[in-house]
Formats: structure tokens, sequence, C-alpha cells
């Protein structure tokens, strides 16, 4: 028995914008009917059926409260791949493909197999992003967070990439063995001051607090991963970190104290300086 109204009565009746709708009703299309997203114009004369019209309900509903699309939809796209993710995981951003690409044009560079370590890694977005560009890549990600690690490592699975990336449980670099050495350790801490009104707003407050914020002055996770890099660093193997967009003087500034050199600030396509990288000496 169909119930629903015509797919484009239900996206313009919706109180979603109608981009929003588009994608709930596209995910739909796809798990009820083994439809492509172009059924939402090339069928749009298509009522649902009762299961699925009480799906779009609930999930219009999920979304008006404010819940993130990508929890909803239980994936999102981040650089070439495609990652499950839930609430016990940072939504992956698109600022971040930006050091990825830092990690992959160093790792262009290097002549032999690259041993890449990415700390803090939620989803697993970085490490296996990495992973999935450069099949000679072997990457190590640590996570505190056991149910992140959980995520991380079923995205792992689900795109094959079990054999070049492995997960350990801990924070920052505590779950390595001393002599682990890495020629490019990347990460994406949490880095959002205490204080800071966003945290309360938009997606932000459906998303895990410790993946978003170091419950401090937004620099603490910042300085334990650029301080301890020396140890986990090849010589002339290169840092970089992702960092609030005002951070960038402090970020550069704590890479110049440890010593690190060849310090870069990286802009991100926004015109935001987001990512600063250094160097261990050769
Ligand atoms: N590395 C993951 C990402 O960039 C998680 C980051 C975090 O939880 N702060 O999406």
């Amino acid at each position: 028995m169909s119930v629903s109204q015509p797919l484009r009565e239900l996206i313009s009746n919706c109180s979603l914008p109608a981009n929003e709708a588009r994608i709930l009703l596209a995910h739909l299309l796809e798990k009820h009917y083994q439809l492509p997203r172009s059924a939402l114009l090339s069928r749009d004369d298509m009522s649902l059926n009762e299961q699925a019209f009480q799906e779009w309900e609930n999930l219009v509903t999920r979304r008006v409260n404010g819940e993130p699309i990508a929890y909803i939809l239980g994936k999102k796209g981040f650089h070439n791949i495609e990652l499950q993710v839930g609430p016990g995981v940072l939504i992956p951003r698109p600022e971040t493909e930006l050091l990825v690409d830092i990690a992959l044009n160093e790792i262009a560079k290097l002549n032999k197999p690259p041993r890449v370590l990415d700390l803090g890694t939620g989803s697993g977005a970085i490490a296996l992003s990495i992973a999935n560009a450069s099949p000679l890549a072997s990457v190590v990600a640590t996570d505190q967070s056991a149910e992140a690690l959980a995520i991380a490592i079923k995205n792992a699975k689900s795109l094959n990439l079990t054999k070049q990336a492995q997960f350990l449980q801990g924070s920052w670099y505590e779950a390595l063995i001393q002599q682990s050495q890495f020629d490019v350790i990347v990460s994406n801490p949490p880095y959002i001051p205490n204080q800071d009104p966003h945290l309360s707003q938009g997606d932000l407050r459906f998303e895990p607090s410790s993946a978003l914020t170091d419950y401090g002055s937004g620099l603490s996770c910042l300085q334990a991963i650029i301080s301890g890099a020396d140890k986990f660093l090849k010589p002339g193997g290169l840092i970089a970190v992702e960092h609030g967009f005002d951070q960038s003087e402090s970020v550069v500034d704590l890479m110049k104290i440890t010593g690190l050199i060849d310090v870069q600030a990286h802009l991100d396509l926004a015109g935001h300086c987001r990512v600063a990288s250094g160097r261990k000496r050769p």
C-alpha cells in the first residue's frame, strides 16, 4: 500500500532545506528500492511504501532535532573513501583532507615503503585514506577510545585495508612499542578550547566531546603530540597536525621550540592556516 505523497511533494513540503531532504530521500530510495539518487528526478511522481514512508518521517524528525546527517546515514565520504560513522567518532571533515594530502605528498618523495602513524584516529579517516591512496604504506593508528577503534577496524575491513593498517588502543604514543619509528606522523587531535560556544552548536553537540576539545586551552593535545614526536620519528621524518583557524602561530611556535626544522603553516581551501608541519633533523 502506498501511503506517501509523490517524492517531489515530500521534498517541497518537508520542513528541512531541500538539499537535506533530497539526501535523506536518496538514502531511502537506495535502501528500500535499490534505486540510484537520479530517481529523485526520473521517478519524482513515485510514492513511498508504508515502511519507507515511516522511516522517512523518522529520519526527518531526527534531522529536525539537529542530529548530523552523517550519523543519520551512518556514513561519510572523506578523501577517496567512504567511512562508516556513528556517535562514538568525530565526523571526518573536508578540511582534514589537507592533512592527508600533505602526508601523501611526503610519502611520494620517499624511496622505500613508508611507515605512517595516525594519532587519535577516530573513524580511521586519515589512516585509511592514506593506506588506500598509498598501497605500499603501512599505517599504525592509535586512539584511546575502544568505541572509536571498533569503528575504525570495521572501516578497515570494509575497505579491505586490514593488512596495511594496524589499530592500537592508547592515548597518543602510549600504545606504541618504544623502538617504533615512522617516516610520517599525522594527527587531527581535539583542539577546540573548552569555553568555545561552537561546542554547544550544530553537529558538534552530537559528537564525542573528547574528540573535539582538550577541556583546556585547546593546545594541550597538540603540545603532547608535538613534544612526543622526536622519539617516534625517523631522522628527517615529517610530523603534520591539524589545528584551529587561530592556533597557527602557537602550533608553529610549539614545533620550533621542540627543535623541529623546516616548520611550515599550510593553508586550507578557505584560506585559513589549518595544518602545521615540521621535520626531525636528518
Ligand atoms: N582522525 C579523525 C578525523 O580526523 C578523528 C579526529 C578526532 O577525533 N579529533 O576525523
